[in-house]
């Protein structure tokens, strides 16, 4: 990776997801989460806690993190970093993976999946 950088890029990583990921062990998820970090891109970018509260909420049914990412694309269309940056947190600290604070959770009404954690 940094050997493409600085022959290919003069040593500046390319702020552009479609040459990020050109780099070598940077992917979808990856490109897009740098550019939502530090340009504020409008982009979506799926991980572990996206792909699951995602599925939680009812927003995709799709099995793969890049399905996801093209249907909550297509559902909410803008301000999709400040999406993102919300749906991890979320993830992290409330739609957690084991044992969810769903007695806390503001989304109760929209979760397709509180019947399983008993709210
Ligand atoms: S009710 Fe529980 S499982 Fe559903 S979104 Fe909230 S924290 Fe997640």
């Amino acid at each position: 990776m940094a050997q493409r950088v600085i022959e290919v890029y003069d040593g500046e990583i390319p702020m552009n997801e479609k040459e990020l990921i050109t780099l070598g062990g940077v992917g979808q998820k990856t490109a897009n989460v740098v550019m939502i970090e530090y340009t504020g891109a409008n982009l979506m970018a799926v991980d572990t806690h996206v792909f699951r509260v995602s599925h939680r909420l009812g927003l995709s049914d799709d099995k793969t993190a890049i399905k996801t990412e093209a249907t909550l694309v297509r559902k909410f269309k803008n301000n999709l970093h400040a999406l993102h940056q919300g749906m991890v947190l979320f993830g992290r600290y409330v739609c957690t993976a084991k044992n969810p604070k769903c007695d806390e959770c503001f989304l109760t009404e929209f979760c397709k999946t509180k019947e399983t954690f008993k709210v």
